[in-house]
């Protein structure tokens, strides 16, 4: 493993009213007390605890007053000695104090170092890891509960269960073969048995991956509908401020417009596309493709109507774009006298709105978030939100799968239940080579 201490900015870049700057490695310490001049502490200095100083360079220089914690190992970050020096925030103190201690022998770290070598310490294992990716990068209250919950732990012990379980399984099977004529009194019933709990319980899992993903990534609903019949003015009534072109020309809304919002703890990404109408001018045409290609992407499609006319061909053409599983009918403009609405339209699931006077926005909002289940709550169950864990999960559902077709032969058993012990390894990263490693953290930003 390598020794060298490592240095980075732990703050982000730029004015601040503090910056950190934190080393880790067994050089941290001594290089701490080269510069460090406490006010009051002598050396050895305690640890866990801030003491207050200037940081002086070998020639003199007074680089900064500031506060300095040094953090023994194995009680820090990445069970090596840990030093974090507190300056004030500003790019050009912070790059001054980095210069220092990596002109006295410190490394510049690489991004997620400082987690890589807590999990190489076996302080944590890779979901938490990436769970503190997660949480640094959480946009909504519910992806930090999840994220925070799968740095906590909560995540990796379930799958811990599941492989201890898993092991035992594989112990029984294995003293079937060691032993096939000495009766031991060893039964593969109970295997089949504990094979079907563990598939229910990674089936679990697995189905958690959609739920983890929506409160995660948020879902993606798109406004969809011929010029003119109120898009933009429903995504400003959404979202609550002027973002789009509300005009009474037809076709102004011809590029894609999109706004982050949350509704019920939902993490939504709201999209404007351009009015779908048959048209030769080239610059909506591509409006329109984009349009088309975006309804079969989205999680959910706003239809939107002018529910005081008649639908025409536009609204048949826009209509023709959508799967219906994923579309919600909405008819705008209820502050005006209502329209029949033919067949084809009537089929759908709709509300009425104004965009006007707010009208039917609630009702909009709840058929929205019961569209996607649930809805913003993260619930007690752990959600697996990573593709990379789904990946090995899936792995081991498989080789699950495969033990019940050969049950009458250990040795296969045998070979299938390592395959899926080895998968949930993975998913904790006991098992993941370097290579792999090296890009999971590569995604890390620099000083975490
Ligand atoms: P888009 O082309 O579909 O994005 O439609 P706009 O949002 O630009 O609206 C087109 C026209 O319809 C504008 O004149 C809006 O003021 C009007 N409009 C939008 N929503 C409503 C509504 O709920 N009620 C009424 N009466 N007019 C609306």
């Amino acid at each position: 493993m390598d020794e060298q201490t490592i240095v980075a900015p732990a703050t982000p870049v730029g004015e601040g009213g503090v910056g950190i700057v934190r080393l880790s490695g067994s050089r941290s310490v001594e290089l701490l007390e080269r510069f460090f001049r406490p006010s009051r502490q002598l050396f050895p200095l305690p640890s866990h605890r801030l003491c207050h100083g200037h940081l002086v360079a070998d020639d003199g220089t007074h680089l900064d007053e500031v506060l300095a914690v040094f953090m023994g190992r194995p009680h820090s970050y990445t069970c090596e000695d840990v030093v974090e020096v507190h300056c004030h925030g500003g790019n050009s103190v912070v790059r001054r104090i980095l210069d220092l201690f990596i002109a006295a022998g410190a490394r510049l770290a690489r991004p997620g170092e400082f987690t890589l070598r807590a999990f190489l310490n076996g302080r944590i294992d890779l979901v938490q890891a990436e769970g503190v990716a997660e949480l640094i990068r959480a946009r909504s209250e519910s992806a930090r509960r999840i994220a925070l919950g799968q740095v906590e732990g909560r995540l990796s012990s379930l799958i811990r269960s599941h492989r201890d379980q898993l092991a035992d399984l594989l112990a029984l099977v294995e003293a079937c073969i060691d032993f096939p004529e000495e009766d031991l009194g060893v039964e593969l019933s109970p295997v089949s048995e504990g094979v079907g709990e563990l598939l229910a319980g990674i089936d679990g899992l697995i189905s958690s991956f959609d739920q983890g993903r929506i409160l995660r990534e948020g879902v993606s609903v798109l406004l969809l509908g011929r010029p003119n019949v109120g898009k933009s003015s429903l995504l400003n009534a959404f979202v609550g401020e002027a973002r789009a072109i509300v005009t009474d020309v037809a076709g102004t809304t011809r590029d894609l417009i999109e706004e982050s919002l949350a509704i019920g703890g939902l993490p939504l990404r709201l999209v404007d596309a351009a009015g779908i109408r048959e048209t030769e001018d080239p610059i909506e045409l591509e409006g329109v493709r984009r349009a088309r290609a975006r309804a079969q992407e989205a999680d959910l499609v706003l239809l939107i109507l002018d529910g005081s006319q008649t639908p025409g061909d536009d609204d048949l053409l826009a209509l023709q774009v959508c799967d219906p599983h994923r579309t919600l009918l909405v008819l705008n403009k209820s502050d005006l006298p209502p329209a029949p609405l033919p067949t084809p339209f009537a089929e759908l699931s709709r509300v009425r709105v104004s965009a006007h006077n707010g009208q039917g926005l609630v009702a909009l909002r709840e058929a929205v978030v019961s569209f996607f289940g649930a809805g913003g709550e993260v619930g007690e169950a752990p959600l697996v939100s990573e593709r990379r864990q789904l990946e090995a999960l899936i792995r081991c559902r498989e080789a699950l799968g495969r033990v019940t077709v050969c049950s009458d032969s250990p040795e296969l058993a045998a070979l299938e239940l390592r395959e899926a012990l080895d998968a949930l390894g993975d998913v904790l990263g006991e098992t993941t080579p370097t290579e792999i490693l090296d890009r999971i953290f590569s995604r890390f930003c620099v000083g975490k």
